[in-house]
């Protein structure tokens, strides 16, 4: 087995049941060695800061009255199916990460556009320490886990570098089936990916101005606001909800919920984080069949982005795609 494969298989056939590293404390688990001595990442601190600021202002008192427009606020929650669900959850993480289904290259490219406008890394760089995460899942080199600390697992280390993350060649073995394709090796290159969030938030922007102009009846005033509007709370505040959602997969799913499967880590089936992240907190049973395209196994677990999955598949715009293995799913249903 490749290193590239085995973070799509591996937890699948681990029968373990061991959280990390006997004799240390699972809650006080070291940082991964990669990592120290710690150093912040000044470029992504500041980025980060700055967005988390700007969506802010959406609920300041002295900002919320100019800022507010019902369309900004529609366009934040269509955003976060569209950028949030498609490039993230389906596009970054079912697609390009697990494979769990296959589509024409022109909707991969599509849905990876999109996955790149929401401020979470470049797409080669995100499946990299996405696999990682899974080759390692709560022992020590885990990039993200909680069990080290909890703001560690959430955001701490998206700040931090990680040695085999500094370079592309150090994580191009991880990617490799990734970087064939000059698309994803483009972006990695002089940042490229980070335009494409610039662009969009440009365009959105623009698109919000002409709005303002066309429904005030050409009022120049009426139209920078709805610019401003448009750019704090359908790039903003739905960049920081996404970011938030994505994070918190990785942080309250390997803390706070109910596990289906006896998997080798400490995943967590969490409600709350599948209804932020569009089924994506169905982490546990992820973890025990990391290819499945499908992270609800129970009728109940409700995941949003496989119902998408299933409709591309129905459209045939999706094939090969990945179920949850039966018997296993039968297993819980005896179980509970
Ligand atoms: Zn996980
Ligand atoms: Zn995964």
């Amino acid at each position: 087995m490749s290193i590239t494969d085995s973070p799509l298989s591996q937890p699948e056939t681990d029968e373990s049941t061991n959280l990390p590293t006997e004799g240390v404390d699972p809650q006080r688990l070291p940082l991964p060695e990669a990592t120290q001595p710690l150093k912040i990442l000044w470029q992504y601190v500041i980025v980060l800061s700055t967005v988390h600021l700007i969506a802010l202002l959406a609920f300041l008192p002295f900002s919320f009255g100019y800022l507010f427009t019902w369309s900004g606020l529609i366009l934040a929650v269509l955003g976060h199916f569209v950028f949030g669900m498609m490039g993230i959850t389906i596009g970054y993480h079912r697609l390009l990460t697990h494979r769990g289904f296959h589509c024409p290259k022109w909707l991969e490219h599509g849905l990876a556009i999109l996955g790149m406008c929401n401020l979470q890394d470049s797409p080669a760089r995100w499946v990299a320490i996405h696999r990682m995460h899974h080759q390692h899942s709560d022992h020590q080199p885990d990039p993200h886990t909680p069990l080290a600390n909890f703001l560690w697992g959430h955001v701490g280390w998206v700040v931090c570098r990680h040695r085999d993350l500094d370079r592309t060649s150090h994580y191009e073995r991880y990617v490799r089936d990734l970087l064939r394709d000059p698309f994803y090796l483009r972006l990695e290159r002089r940042g490229g990916w980070f335009f494409v969030f610039v662009a969009h938030a440009v365009l959105i922007s623009l698109m919000g101005a002409l709005f303002g102009f066309a429904v005030s009846g050409g009022i120049a005033a009426e139209a920078v606001r709805y610019s401003y509007s448009w750019f704090v709370w359908a790039v903003a505040v739905r960049t920081v909800f996404v970011l938030h959602g994505t994070w918190a997969v990785n942080s309250l799913s390997h803390v706070f919920g109910y596990r289906n499967y006896e998997t080798r880590d400490n995943s967590r089936n969490n409600w709350l984080v599948a209804l932020i992240s569009h089924g994506e907190g169905w982490h546990n049973n992820h973890h025990a069949q990391p290819r499945a395209a499908s992270h609800g196994h129970h009728w109940y677990e409700f995941d949003m982005s496989w119902r998408v999955i299933q409709f591309l598949e129905w459209v045939g715009l999706a094939t090969d795609v990945v179920r949850p293995k039966t018997e296993q799913v039968a297993d819980v249903e005896k179980e509970s």
